[in-house]
């Protein structure tokens, strides 16, 4: 198979994702029986499913981050979303009001620091246009339980706490926990994927920084589909809500795999390489120092 015949093939199998998913979705939301007199509820659990399908769409769509400089980062942000989700599930609607509460203050702040910033620049701040579309949005979220401005950490716990809470701690330990290594720029990530030994043997072994052109892995799409199917099943328990479209995970699941015998061809990092530019590196810079 040509490279250019397995790119289309991979169009065809993502497309056919993105259809399902979107789909899958809907149908939920549809299903679910409203109760307007718990909006806030309805409203934070409805978006953060559509968070987690829209991060697993765009990750699907943009094969040039199929790889370990940036996919961890759109997992760990998935993982963090589930743990989110699954800890609201627990007290749904006194965590969805202090989910709502502490992103109103969060707002607030930033509104204020952007203020404090015009003023010290010598402008009207309350004449500024981003500060007068920003402060708009702040004043159309009548909920009737706003009283107070929350700036703390959201759920008053960090996530390994919330996910032992919400049953899920192999998930933080598994999944967010190393993806924040990229996330974060930590040692453990920098060190595999931003350095290269230097060619000068009389240099001890010492490592140069390298912008590396990494391989595209469909792995990583199949991970944050896996992450959408967990949101909805944990949704589907915990709202009765039973639905008829077909999964879109367990379609792109054996989507890959008989790609895979069909074409001889492993969706992997060493098959499917595009190559972009050469890797570059401090020495092709014109040698280090
Ligand atoms: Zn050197």
């Amino acid at each position: 198979m040509s490279n250019e015949n397995v790119w289309e093939e991979i169009e065809q199998i993502v497309s056919t994702y993105v259809q399902a998913v979107r789909l899958e979705l809907h149908e939920r939301w549809e299903t679910w029986t409203l109760d307007l007199a718990k909006r806030e509820l309805y409203e934070v659990i409805g978006a953060l499913l559509a968070r987690q399908v829209t991060m697993a769409i765009q990750l699907a769509e943009a094969p040039s981050i199929w790889n370990g400089h940036i996919a961890p980062l759109i997992l760990r942000s998935m993982t963090d979303n589930y743990i989110n989700l699954a800890w609201i599930f627990g007290d749904p609607l006194e965590r969805a009001r202090k989910f709502i509460l502490h992103g109103l203050g969060q707002e607030k702040l930033h509104i204020e620091h952007f203020k404090a910033k015009l003023k010290a620049d010598g402008k009207d701040a309350e004449k500024d246009s981003i500060v007068q579309q920003r402060e708009e949005w702040l004043n159309t979220q009548r909920y009737t339980f706003l009283t107070e401005v929350n700036v703390g950490s959201w759920s008053g716990m960090d996530a390994r706490k919330m996910a032992e809470e919400a049953d899920c701690v192999d998930l933080y330990n598994f999944a967010y926990a190393p993806f924040s290594a990229a996330t974060h720029n930590m040692w453990h990530h920098v060190a595999k994927y931003n350095l290269a030994p230097c060619p000068n043997p009389l240099h001890r072994y010492h490592r140069i920084p390298i912008v590396r052109s990494e391989s595209s892995d469909i792995d990583y799409v199949y991970r944050a589909a896996k992450y959408v199917q967990k949101a909805f099943t944990l949704f589907d328990q915990k709202t009765g809500v039973q639905t008829s479209s077909a999964s879109a995970f367990d379609n792109l699941d054996q989507a890959i795999n008989s790609f895979n015998q069909k074409g001889d061809r492993q969706l992997s990092k060493s098959d499917i390489r595009e190559q972009t530019n050469e890797d570059f590196t401090a020495q092709s810079k014109g040698g280090e120092k």
